[in-house]
């Protein structure tokens, strides 16, 4: 795919518009991203990079320049329509979020394995919308790092604190495992989590239980994984449909499996979308 310069200039306004409206109201949504007041800019500025190459340069392979024009158009994501939750003192699971929209969510799990530098400037330039359920640890440790992710429109989740299989074990200890995070990733972001995804998928209804009254709506399975730059799917025809979760990690090849996720999403006629817009 050629470099499209009418894309990289609207890119630069959408950055501008976006700096604008930061800068003279509380926030604003566009194109699913939250802009957060009060939180720390980017370490680099987002609009030097895409404003100073000429429009015909080709950029080198495996660049952040690269990676932000390999990104396909995507049709403009509609306006959210939240899935109801039933008040069942229970958090709903789901391995896909049951809509028709024209959507697909990526999601990003762990965090102290791997963390790619250029992953905050990517998910900025290209507005890729993010979900990140994160090991408190992992967050506590390295938290400048996804507060970039966040300052680029990300959101924070919660994947527990030791990373443990929770099925089978007392409410107690599930609880431990859930509130002790989401306290921890509150304290750290300023932002309680609402979605929760048991380690390793594993879950039963006493962690649901808990993680409700942890304070998550939802427990998020996936519906594709994605790793070293290839999607693979839990269906043979092999397309993302409307309301998917894609899985990948913070691994040493994240930006190869942003992008692939992207494609695959663009592919089956989605657009990728922020989870959290459509649980409320
Ligand atoms: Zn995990």
């Amino acid at each position: 795919m050629s470099a499209n310069p009418a894309r990289r200039i609207l890119a630069v306004v959408t950055v501008l518009a976006l700096l604008v409206l930061s800068a003279c109201t509380a926030g604003g949504t566009v194109h699913a991203r939250q802009i957060t007041m009060g939180q720390p800019a980017l370490s680099a500025s987002p609009v030097a990079p895409s404003a100073s190459p000429s429009p015909t340069a080709t950029p080198t392979p495996g660049s952040l320049d690269w990676y932000v024009s390999q990104v396909p158009t995507f049709p403009e994501a509609p306006p959210p329509q939240p899935v109801p939750l039933p008040a069942t003192g229970a958090a709903q699971f789901w391995h896909r979020l049951p809509t028709d929209q024209k959507v697909a969510f990526i999601t990003i799990d762990d965090g102290g394995l791997a963390r790619p530098p250029e992953v905050a400037d990517f998910v900025w330039r290209a507005h890729i919308p993010v979900t990140m359920f994160l090991n408190s640890p992992a967050a506590a440790e390295h938290t400048d790092y996804f507060r970039q992710i966040t300052v680029a429109g990300g959101v924070v989740e919660n994947h527990t604190i030791t990373h443990t299989s929770l099925a089978g074990r007392s409410y107690d200890r599930q609880k431990h495992e859930i509130c002790g995070a989401a306290d921890k990733l509150e304290a750290l972001f300023g932002k309680r989590p609402t979605l929760f995804r048991p380690p390793f998928g594993e879950h039963d209804s006493t962690t649901l239980k808990a993680a409700y009254d942890c304070g998550a709506k939802a427990v998020f399975h996936w519906t594709e994984t994605v790793h070293e730059g290839k999607v693979r799917y839990q269906t043979p025809e092999k397309v993302v449909h409307p309301g998917d979760v894609l899985l990948m990690h913070f691994r040493p090849a994240l930006m190869d499996d942003l992008l692939a996720a992207l494609k695959a999403i663009h592919r089956a006629g989605l657009t990728p979308a922020l989870l959290e817009d459509y649980v409320r």
